[in-house]
């Protein structure tokens, strides 16, 4: 709750971002904030346990920055998932639908270690088409998801729902 109010507080919406008729929200008024940066850090490791996850991964680019605090923060070693055509060696992809046209991302086929549990970071969730490849990719890769968390859900684009059976967690839901 004190965590949730947190991001709240420290997130803009804009209109018309990227496009016409979207409303962004922009949590960069947390991560600059250098307390409440850290608070959700914690929060995020507080709800899982630090000994609930061998690996923490991010989703490109703002989940990275997320992954890297809490690996950080536990010692455990951190793994980018990229969008298309960014990691140098063999990959797993998975592309999904947006509202026009597909996205594809990637990770290193050697990524985890077999059964390493994994902790995967995003900072919104919303449709839930980025989420729901992202998690496809960490099994392909051999990981096991610990745990899928982001610090805001946006809750009337039911991304939770293709993500059913998978642990996800919201810090702040709307
Ligand atoms: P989804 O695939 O769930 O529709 O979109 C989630 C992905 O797009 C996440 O990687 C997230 O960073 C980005 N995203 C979508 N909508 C927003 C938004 O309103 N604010 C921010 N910060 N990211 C968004």
């Amino acid at each position: 709750p004190e965590v949730a109010q947190l991001v709240a507080s420290r997130l803009l919406d804009v209109p018309d971002f990227p496009k016409p008729g979207v409303v962004f929200k922009d949590l960069m008024p947390l991560f600059a904030d250098g307390e409440a940066f850290r608070a959700v850090i914690d929060g995020i490791i507080a709800y899982h346990g630090p000994e609930s996850f061998d690996t923490v991964a991010g989703i490109e680019a703002r989940g990275f920055v997320l992954a890297a605090a809490v690996a950080y923060a536990t010692g455990v070693g951190v793994v980018p998932v990229r969008k298309a055509g960014k990691l140098p060696r063999a990959t797993h992809s998975a592309s999904y639908a947006l509202e026009y046209g597909e996205a594809t991302l990637e990770v290193h086929q050697d990524a985890f270690t077999a059964g390493h549990r994994v902790l995967v970071l995003d900072d919104v969730l919303a449709t839930g088409g980025t989420a729901e490849a992202t998690l496809d990719l960490v099994e392909r890769a051999g990981g096991t998801v610990a745990g899928f968390t982001v610090l805001l859900e946006l809750g009337f684009l039911e991304g939770r729902k293709r993500l059913a059976q998978r642990p996800v967690h919201a810090l702040l839901t709307v």
